[in-house]
């Protein structure tokens, strides 16, 4: 069983939200552990997904559970993902993120993606995924090049929400 540490989730807006991130250089203990802390910080929160930036860690890294409700948990770890094909179909989900909480927004993105990545062992992989799972591994991705699914919405909602994350940070920090 590994040993496992919630990591604090960054809040919109955070700088370190915007940066695009470096590729994982080698597989190795360090990077496990980030991943099974992002784990388990993404089921505590609880959210299906959680990018290595949304931890303060800048690196190519997201993990996610895509699970239904009562289905058994079904944890994946990408390492520096990079999408090799996608579908003409577009599906569009409503999206949310552990960044910007309680803020949910239309998203339209390919219904189906190839993804090629590393796994937890530096094993290489390329999957396919669809429906919630491609939505899932695009969101993540994003959040590796620096963009946040707000980014695809109005610039007036998009600040909306802006201004109340800043606010609701301001309430968080007093405590
Ligand atoms: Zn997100």
């Amino acid at each position: 069983m590994p040993r496992m540490t919630l990591r604090n989730i960054l809040l919109h807006p955070d700088p370190r939200l915007k940066k695009a991130c470096e590729p994982v250089a080698e597989v190795n203990a360090k990077i496990r552990d980030l991943a099974n802390d992002m784990l388990e910080t993404m089921y505590d929160a609880p959210g299906v997904g959680l990018a290595g930036p949304q931890v303060g860690v800048l690196k190519r890294i997201f993990v996610i559970d895509c699970a239904e409700k009562d289905a058994a948990p079904d944890p994946m770890i990408l390492i520096n993902p990079e999408i090799t094909w996608v579908s003409e179909e577009l599906n569009t989900y409503d999206e949310g993120c552990l960044s910007i909480p309680e803020i949910y927004e239309p998203v339209t993105r390919p219904e189906m993606v190839r993804m090629s990545y590393l796994d937890a062992d530096g094993k290489l992989h390329e999957d396919e995924f669809e429906a919630l799972h491609a939505t899932a591994v695009q969101h993540e991705l994003d959040h590796l090049d620096g963009i946040l699914f707000i980014d695809y919405i109005s610039k007036m909602k998009r600040e909306m929400i802006t201004n109340k994350m800043k606010k609701l940070k301001k309430e968080l920090a007093r405590g």
